[in-house]
């Protein structure tokens, strides 16, 4: 039974709970969580806006949920419940909700009365920092979300190489650029590759047909459409990790074998680092794997959660983007905007000397050998893959390696699981395919929650 509210009075949280629960539906009542305001602002909210949400992954089934407030590494809803938080903002907040160095960084900064359109000596301090710790940066440009961020470099890609193609990996997501949303999760299993799935109506079919696509942890594919292509391919965009399935991690010699493959066909390699950017170690999964891509895309854990993101790359590929040369374009009125920037240097300055990293490496490998060591002893066909504070649970029994494994897991178990992690004050993502969060805010005794609280979960189900 739920039990926590943010004034941490039970008194008031039995009221709630007792006045509205008639209000709850089927899910709720089962769960015996009040979600009676969340229901309540949906009703309102999806009367402005389609769906209640501004971003379709926030929907959920029976309605979404509204959040009033965050701390460290918990997270508040409007109905008064407390959660232990491991959405994290979808990895935003790598240092936790609120953190005092950022907030103070951008009350300062806000003091200053400079926001957006202008270059300051702030943004040169954080492109400074950057290039100090993230192996292929020579140079960076910012921008605000993920997706631009892989917009831009694809474009940089392409002026670079005079060369048009993408070759992208299924399962990997980039965003919203059209020419790369595609074949991300989609139903057919026997889709022929390379051609791409459109992730989305409202695509051009024209743009997306420009994308090849290989199986993700897959050398000989790769090659097999290099090959056949590479004449027309500008640029390899890969996530290093891919965490838009949960979190597969390269096979040995993966990452090392496309970097090869991509140098000797004079193609570009991409890293798309905005979820693995800074978390496993401060140079990102470049650094963990010691492989060095020739451009990488950063976002989420880059400002703890303020909008900023970057490309990142070497000299001589960066430097097509430079006015003087009126080559390729890469402009936004907010990029580099002041608050964010004041934002990313205070979140740099801890996330520079791998401390943070250490707590994230160690926490998420305590949670997952946790995690396996329940499911072997109670016989649980299920297994939890993490690294550098990401994870993911996987009801299957084999390996997920790639999207083609990942859509195998047992999604309607994955639901109960979550749904009783929700009920017992713990925020897991909705989708099996998301990625869960823990934050430097996180401690030993969160993990330790998670673990008991999951084992009493698996034992729940199972009864069931
Ligand atoms: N690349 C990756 C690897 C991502 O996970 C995401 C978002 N989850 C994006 C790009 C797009 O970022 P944004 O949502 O900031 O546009």
């Amino acid at each position: 039974m739920f039990r926590r509210n943010n004034r941490g009075s039970r008194e008031q949280d039995d009221k709630t709970r007792g006045k509205k629960m008639e209000d709850c539906s089927v899910r709720e009542k089962a769960m015996r969580i009040n979600l009676s305001r969340s229901k309540q602002l949906f009703e309102i909210a999806k009367t402005f806006t389609p769906g209640g949400v501004h971003s379709n992954v926030r929907w959920m089934e029976p309605h979404p949920m509204y959040f009033s407030r965050g701390l460290g590494a918990k997270i508040w809803d409007v109905d008064g419940n407390e959660y232990l938080d491991c959405l994290g903002n979808y990895g935003a907040i790598v240092l936790g909700h609120g953190d005092p160095d950022v907030i103070q960084a951008i009350k300062q900064q806000l003091d200053q009365g400079l926001t957006a359109g202008v270059e300051s000596e702030l943004s040169i301090d954080v492109a400074r920092m950057m290039t100090q710790m993230i192996p292929c940066c020579e140079m960076v440009r910012f921008s605000n979300s993920g997706t631009e961020a892989v917009m831009h470099a694809i474009h940089i890609a392409r002026g670079y190489t005079q060369k048009e193609r993408i070759l992208k990996a299924e399962g990997n997501y980039h965003g919203w650029y059209d020419y790369v949303y595609c074949s991300n999760r989609y139903p057919y299993k026997d889709w022929p590759l390379p051609k791409p799935y459109p992730s989305s109506q409202g695509l051009c079919a024209d743009v997306v047909s420009k994308t090849l696509v290989v199986p993700w942890n897959d050398l000989e594919k790769m090659e097999e459409v290099i090959n056949r292509y590479k004449d027309e391919i500008a640029a390899v965009i890969i996530e290093p990790v891919s965490h838009n399935i949960g979190c597969a991690l390269p096979k040995k010699g993966y990452l090392e074998g496309v970097r090869e493959l991509t140098v000797k066909n004079n193609i570009l390699l991409i890293f798309d680092e905005v979820i693995t950017g800074f978390r496993p170690a401060p140079g990102g999964a470049q650094e963990f794997f010691r492989v060095t891509p020739d451009l990488a895309t950063f976002g989420k854990a880059i400002a703890n959660g303020f909008p900023l993101s970057a490309v990142a790359g070497k000299r001589k590929v960066m430097d097509i983007i430079n006015p003087a040369l009126n080559k390729v374009s890469y402009g936004g009125t907010y990029n580099g905007h002041q608050a964010v920037i004041a934002a990313a240097s205070a979140a740099l300055e801890k996330l520079k000397t791998g401390d943070v990293q250490k707590h994230l490496n160690r926490l998420t490998k305590k949670l997952v050998n946790g995690f396996n060591e329940i499911c072997a002893r109670r016989g649980a066909q299920a297994r939890m893959q993490g690294i550098g504070g990401k994870c993911q649970v996987y009801f299957t029994s084999e390996e997920v390696v790639d999207w083609r494994t990942a859509s195998g897991v047992d999604q309607t178990m994955y639901k109960k699981f979550r749904d009783g992690l929700l009920e017992r004050g713990i925020l897991w993502p909705y989708s099996c395919f998301s990625h869960p969060s823990i934050t430097a805010a996180h401690t030993d005794q969160d993990i330790d929650r998670i673990l008991a609280t999951s084992e009493e979960v698996l034992t729940k189900i199972a009864k069931d």
